[in-house]
């Protein structure tokens, strides 16, 4: 049974969300808003005024651990009462609290299904004790097709039913997913939308620490995806944004461990999407059947973000993972035959214990021949609880920085090159603003936050006047310029104009 929060109904409470980290997290976000909102609190996301700041903390590496202090702790000087929740609260829990007791309280995922009423106990003043963490993991039955049935807590899951006057958000699993209010309330209206696939990991990358916190993997059933996306596409929303920690497991845990080929089409053809970006893919369990289904499908972008994190063999057996420089080089090959001017991006890892430098020149080599639109580069610290932390081999922090500092400079010169590649090409704009008379949009090749972006300019003569664009537009347009991984573009043609929305 999924309760979205007590009725307490206190009137004029305000709260600000503010949320850090990743667009996982900003589901999460939009799902205590909706809970909060059903109880009566006015939610958001600026600190002005608030009652109560609740920061969704990201804790994935130390860099984000600070940025997550740093905003609970400017919270706190506003006077307001702060509330940490999300990955860093989850992680750390009780030691969290201890050391930062700017934070009136520390809460688990466990409290979202209650975060009204916790915030209402932290308004009163009485004293919430924080969580000691345990391995989420461990919460979920070991089978994956069990798991549906669990009662764990899995922040951006939750459905409710229709609200009762004065009662209680419920649904069960008797209630059908089309008939359950979806437990989201935006809190931003752009024309792009993450869209929560599933959530955890099984997998046991030795870097990784994120499904001792995030807990096993489990999927969203079609019935409930579908009934959001439909959801968000009535707000306004134009393209939709499939995350997870791991997108192609979706799937495994309902018997169907290709049923993301299936979704993909479904999601599409709904009313108003006019493209569906998939995310988070693991090269290992990257099967044909999807690589087609990507590249393939209309309304689907050709986009495939693969997280590599190395490619040198004796590398990726020690972060427990598998591949080679080879075998990435074909599985981007078969994408490329299906389409050729397919998106790729990926993730990298230097200085993981154990690396040498021929293991860096194995990368280079990779990412040389690679062809990558856009390239996130890492550099390796020690993350609590990872095998990987008590790994022998720990390359030196000077070492670290200096193999960072050369493959990231690599990797911007490579991404800018796949640019100047496009120059001249045709490529499809999503126009995600519009401000001062500067257009901003995306190619499918270029995913919101992470990737490059696309600036429309006016055409010499004929095309799309840009001053009839408006957030949502979808054109087709001529590469006329780089900047980096960003492209310039003239629109040549209106693919789909986005709803006009009265006043
Ligand atoms: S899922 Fe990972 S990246 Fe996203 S907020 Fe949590 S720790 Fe940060």
């Amino acid at each position: 049974m999924v309760s979205a929060a007590s009725s307490s109904a206190i009137p004029g409470r305000r709260v600000a969300l503010l949320t850090l980290g990743c667009a996982r997290n900003e589901v999460d976000s939009e799902e205590l808003a909706a809970r909060l909102h059903a109880d009566g609190w006015q939610v958001s996301t600026d600190g002005e005024g608030a009652d109560v700041v609740l920061v969704n903390t990201c804790g994935f590496v130390e860099k984000a651990k600070q940025d997550s202090i740093q905003t609970l702790m400017a919270a706190a000087d506003t006077g307001a009462k702060v509330v940490a929740a999300g990955c860093m609260a989850e992680r750390y829990g009780r030691e969290l609290a201890d050391s930062l007791p700017e934070a009136e309280a520390v809460l688990s995922f466990d409290d979202y299904p209650d975060i009204s009423a916790r915030l209402d106990a932290v308004l009163a003043g009485d004293k919430i004790t924080a969580h000691t963490p345990r391995d989420r993991r461990e919460l979920l039955p070991l089978t994956p097709v069990a798991r549906q049935r669990s009662a764990v807590v899995v922040p951006g899951h939750a459905t409710a039913g229709a609200r009762p006057a004065g009662g209680t958000l419920v649904a069960d699993e008797h209630t059908p997913a089309h008939l359950r209010q979806v437990l989201r309330r935006r809190l931003d209206s752009g024309p792009v939308a993450s869209l929560k696939l599933a959530s955890g990991c099984d997998r046991r990358c030795a870097f990784c620490a994120i499904p001792a916190f995030r807990g096993a993997f489990v999927s969203r059933t079609p019935d409930e995806l579908l009934a959001e996306a439909e959801w968000l596409a009535g707000s306004g929303v134009r393209e939709l944004v499939l995350v997870s920690e791991n997108s192609t497991s979706y799937g495994k845990d309902l018997g169907d461990p290709r049923l993301l080929e299936k979704l993909l089409p479904q999601l599409a053809a709904i009313d108003g999407i006019v493209r569906v970006r998939a995310s988070y893919l693991q090269p290992a369990e990257t099967r044909p059947g999807l690589v087609e289904a990507i590249a393939t499908t209309p309304g689907v972008a050709a986009y495939f973000d693969l997280s590599f994190q190395h490619s040198s063999e004796p590398v990726l057996r020690r972060m427990r993972r598998f591949g080679s420089t080879d075998r990435f080089l074909e599985l981007l090959a078969t994408v490329r035959e299906f389409t050729p001017e397919a998106g790729a991006r990926s993730n990298f890892i230097v200085g993981f214990p154990g690396e040498t430098r021929s293991d860096v020149d194995e990368l280079v080599r990779f990412v040389s021949a690679a062809r990558l639109d856009a390239i996130g580069m890492f550099d390796y610290s020690d993350e609590d609880g990872t095998e990987a932390a008590n790994l022998p081999g720990k390359v030196s922090a000077a070492t670290v920085k200096r193999r960072y500092d050369r493959l990231s400079a690599l990797a911007d010169e490579l991404c800018s090159q796949r640019a100047e590649e496009r120059l001249g090409s045709t490529v499809e704009v999503l126009v995600d603003s519009v401000q001062d008379g500067v257009l901003e949009g995306r190619a499918a090749h270029q995913a919101p936050e992470v990737d490059g972006s696309t600036t429309l300019v006016a055409p010499a003569e004929g095309g799309v006047d840009l001053a009839v664009l408006r957030p949502g537009d979808l054109v087709r347009a001529t590469v006329t310029g780089t900047e980096g991984v960003d492209l310039i573009a003239v629109p040549e043609e209106m693919i789909s104009a986005a709803p006009r929305r009265a006043g």
